[in-house]
């Protein structure tokens, strides 16, 4: 067999299936080929020597806002994938069924960036969203849009990945979780799952997650008081725990205001991880205090959670909640995307949503990303040597 590309010697971390260890892998027509030690190329095979690094399967960032150009949160997906590792950016809400054919045409199919979404259930998505002019979307109910999302999802099933709505004070306002309702509905009717924003109570976080369903994904999961899943106490609210056990995901989703290390060490600490750990990247969290997905998975290494733990949250994790099993994996046949890592030392300094900074020891780095089963961003290949 002829491979495109082979990665040789790098530290293969692949939760999908259980696999951490020193090896090569190989990928062919666009999919991995082959995962095992001293694979052979050919001279067309691109040979990259990726030892002392991590080889990961592509990392999925579940909460991105990509639509760039057509929101006023959206920043470039490929810009942001390439400092990031990311290989496939999951858009949540950002277009509703009013203007997703913008989205679709203008970036989805223009991107190497493989790029999947959730679509919201009000009509234009979250369309004022910046640093002087905020309305909530979910708020104003005639903009509310399930026949014309059920339609829009239907017809674009190749990469709507489910459903989208905001819920909180902030983005439903005084109607509370009436959006939330409607959202569920056009989940049902498509059979998709649901991904809920919680921001500022009313609703309060037990009233989201008691109406999800298996499956189904809470975002902000990890957010400061108020609307924490933790109890004054330092436990678990109940109702968290029971939805958990009922199948309902949850999802970091950083942003600009949804994530507190006080909140995330009391969850760690009741060894309550989050299914997914994603970075809700937008314009006014790129510059910090979100910055990115590698940055945001460095908060949990920092935190304590364990090395292969953060990168099952970002790949197979993630490939479940968007039930794509074909991503976020590197077992052979699956899509051939990887994203080579590396843990440094140090001391840096990392902050959270409520100004709060914490001195970490480590920190992930993106040196280089496999896309399609080709080595994608030679532009920062600085760290991997060509053999
Ligand atoms: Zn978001």
């Amino acid at each position: 067999m002829t491979y495109d590309l082979i990665l040789r010697g790098g530290r293969v971390i692949d939760p999908s299936q259980k696999l951490d260890a020193v090896t090569d892998v190989a990928f062919a027509g666009g999919k991995v080929a082959r995962v095992g030690a001293g694979l052979q190329g050919d001279a067309s095979t691109d040979i990259r020597d990726v030892s002392g690094a991590i080889v990961s399967p592509g990392l999925i960032d579940l909460h991105t806002h990509v639509y760039w150009g057509g929101t006023s949160l959206g920043v470039d997906a490929e810009d942001f994938c390439r400092r990031s590792g990311v290989t496939t950016a999951v858009d949540t809400g950002s277009a509703g069924p009013g203007n997703f054919a913008g989205f679709r045409k203008h970036v989805i199919e223009r991107s190497q960036v493989r790029i999947l979404a959730y679509l919201h259930v009000s009509f234009a998505g979250i369309y004022a969203y910046s640093a002087r002019v905020m309305v909530g979307e979910s708020e104003e109910l005639r903009m509310m849009a399930p026949v014309d999302a059920v339609q829009v999802a239907n017809a674009n099933r190749d990469v709507i990945v489910g459903i989208k709505v905001r819920v909180g004070a902030i983005a439903s306002g005084r109607s509370g979780t009436v959006p939330l309702d409607i959202a569920l509905q056009v989940a049902n009717e498509v059979g998709l799952p649901l991904m809920a924003h919680i921001d500022q109570p009313p609703p309060n976080y037990e009233e989201v997650v008691a109406r999800l369903r298996p499956g189904d994904v809470l975002t902000h999961a990890f957010r400061p008081f108020p609307n924490a899943p933790t109890t004054v106490q330092g436990t678990v609210k109940p109702a968290v725990i029971e939805a958990r056990q009922r199948g309902v995901l949850f999802d970091i989703g950083h942003g600009k205001g949804s994530f507190a290390f006080k909140t995330a060490r009391a969850m760690l600490a009741n060894d309550f991880r989050p299914d997914t750990i994603s970075s809700d990247v937008h314009t006014l969290c790129i510059n910090g205090p979100a910055f990115d997905q590698v940055t945001t998975m460095s908060k949990f290494l920092c935190l304590g959670m364990p090395l292969p733990d953060i990168i099952a949250a970002s790949t197979a994790n993630a490939a479940f909640a968007v039930k794509r099993p074909e991503l976020g994996s590197l077992k052979p046949g699956s899509v051939g995307d990887a994203t080579i890592l590396s843990v440094k030392n140090g001391r840096f300094d990392y902050v959270d949503v409520v100004g709060e900074h914490l001195e970490g020891d480590r920190r992930i780095t993106s040196e280089g990303v496999v896309i399609a089963g080709r080595w994608w961003h030679p532009k920062h290949a600085s760290a991997v040597k060509s053999a």
